[in-house]
């Protein structure tokens, strides 16, 4: 893997560099990622909250936090997904999808209870958040 990677909005007005590795990488099936994007399921990769800054349009990224625990920011412009932030588990949500040349190599699904598709890939399928998340670590069937 490379050391550092470059990510980017919808319509380019903002820009973002990520550096390291990722802490875990996986699907999110929960409501509010796959509410928050309309899609049935959110591919993640977590980040030491220090390892990802913004580098280019920082005044038009636009931040939602709907509990405490997300803070969701977009891009004013166009819209598009730039990360989320997780602030009580120190680490930034980087969705492989906007940023150039990186891999999601998935670990794990999270909040598999609530899913919508099934995803028969073998990977271990967490009912909510692994243990050392703070979930119950309890595992569904694929
Ligand atoms: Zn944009
Ligand atoms: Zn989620």
């Amino acid at each position: 893997m490379a050391d550092a990677y470059k990510g980017k909005c919808f319509c380019g007005n903002v820009e973002f560099e990520v550096s390291g590795s990722p802490v875990l990488m996986g699907y999110c099936h929960c409501k509010d990622c796959t509410g928050w994007l309309g899609a049935p399921i959110h591919a993640f990769s977590l980040w030491p909250k220090d390892t990802v800054k913004v580098t280019k349009g920082e005044s038009g990224v636009g931040t939602f936090n709907k509990t405490e625990n997300s803070y969701r920011k977009f891009c004013k412009n166009c819209g598009g997904t730039l990360m989320v932030d997780h602030p009580g588990m120190g680490v930034v949500d980087v969705p492989p999808a906007v940023v150039d040349g990186l891999k999601h190599v998935p670990a794990a699904h999270v909040f598999y209870a609530t899913k919508t598709i099934s995803m028969k890939d073998g990977l271990p399928k967490f009912k909510d958040l692994p243990a050392q998340n703070g979930g119950s670590g309890e595992t569904l069937p694929d």
